[in-house]
């Protein structure tokens, strides 16, 4: 089955190195991320279903508002030129991060929890 990712996690899990919210997420995005195809979801997808964050669906972070994610999200699919529910292969997503990570990051990495472990 392929997995479904929402739009920011498209960009985001690029830069996965093994840490997150619980021992069972970081397991399912090991997991996920063993797959080529990914589908385009429209809010909570696959990463969202073994986070503890997630609530009634939608996601309750302190970090972020639900509006926040899915802003991320709008913008992610739109940097990267892809519609919900389109399929996609993850090495032609990587492909196109060098093209569009100043935008991505000079919009939503500066002020984000995960920043240094992704950029060191
Ligand atoms: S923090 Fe929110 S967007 Fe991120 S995985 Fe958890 S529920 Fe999904």
């Amino acid at each position: 089955m392929i997995p479904k990712l929402r739009g920011h996690h498209l960009i985001c899990l690029h830069f996965f190195k093994g840490e997150g919210y619980s021992e069972d997420f970081i397991k399912n995005i090991y997991n996920v991320l063993l797959n080529q195809k990914m589908q385009v979801a429209d809010g909570a997808d696959d990463i969202c279903a073994k986070c503890p964050h997630l609530e009634e669906g939608k996601c309750a972070s302190s970090e972020y508002s639900n509006e926040d994610i899915k802003a991320q999200d709008t913008e992610a699919l739109m940097l990267l030129k892809l519609e919900t529910g389109m399929v996609v292969e993850w090495e032609n997503i990587a492909a196109m991060l060098p093209s569009i990570l100043d935008e991505w990051n000079s919009l939503f990495c500066y002020d984000c929890g995960y920043r240094k472990v992704c950029f060191g």
